[in-house]
């Protein structure tokens, strides 16, 4: 594929600290992919349904920019939903970038590259999508990877618990129960986990902990 004629529609590109997941505080280049399936009531990037069209050798260009760069994630919106965006996973995988990919586990995760670091959504009812998850999903979970439940109350506690306990008992990644910022008291969801023995980690946002917004651009 001609990597200068393949487009992708991007949202935004930009250097700052991840905020979420095992690999929070450490720098990464963002490239925020547009477009979505779906319209989650706590989504914090509804701005990312619009984007204009990158060639991939100009992503490539600003990603070489970075000479020290030691990580990349895409997010979205849905990057998922983009065909050229499987083209984009394998050329960073051949040039040995680590990559986080964060997705809202609706899209099959088969063509992802197996080396990708996937960040995979499970939707909880606050949301309005507790339906979207793509079962088949679950047999392309590594080690390296890792599930998000984002937590707004006490059902969705109670879902992301009994999702945990009959789907994902068995497999190996992390898993995420992250609270809805300025919804779900931390402390709250933190006393939950503890009381009921649950092998999760308690995701707080830390851009939004540094800038109260999200991550803050460099
Ligand atoms: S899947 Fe993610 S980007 Fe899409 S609406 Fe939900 S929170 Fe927003």
């Amino acid at each position: 594929m001609n990597t200068s004629t393949t487009l992708l529609n991007v949202n935004e590109i930009f250097y700052s600290l991840q905020g979420e997941t095992t690999r929070t505080g450490f720098p990464s280049l963002f490239i925020r992919l547009a477009g979505c399936n779906l319209q989650c009531r706590w989504c914090d990037t509804a701005y990312a349904r619009e984007g204009s069209p990158v060639t991939i050798a100009r992503i490539i260009q600003k990603i070489e920019a970075y000479p020290m760069l030691n990580h990349i994630t895409i997010t979205g919106g849905e990057p998922l939903l983009q065909k050229e965006t499987f083209v984009l996973l394998h050329l960073l995988c051949n040039k040995n970038y680590p990559l986080q990919l964060e997705t809202n586990g609706s899209i099959s995760l088969a063509r992802v590259p197996q080396q990708v670091h996937k960040i995979v959504d499970v939707k909880t009812p606050s949301s309005g999508h507790h339906d979207a998850f793509n079962f088949s999903n679950i047999q392309y979970l590594q080690p390296h990877d890792e599930i998000k439940f984002v937590i707004a109350d006490d059902n969705d506690y109670n879902y992301s618990k009994e999702f945990l306990q009959k789907y994902l008992a068995h497999v190996p990644c992390v898993v995420n129960f992250s609270p809805v910022w300025g919804v779900m008291e931390p402390q709250r969801l933190a006393e939950y986990i503890l009381h009921d023995r649950l092998n999760v980690r308690l995701n707080i946002q830390l851009h939004k902990l540094l800038w109260h917004i999200e991550p803050k651009h460099f």
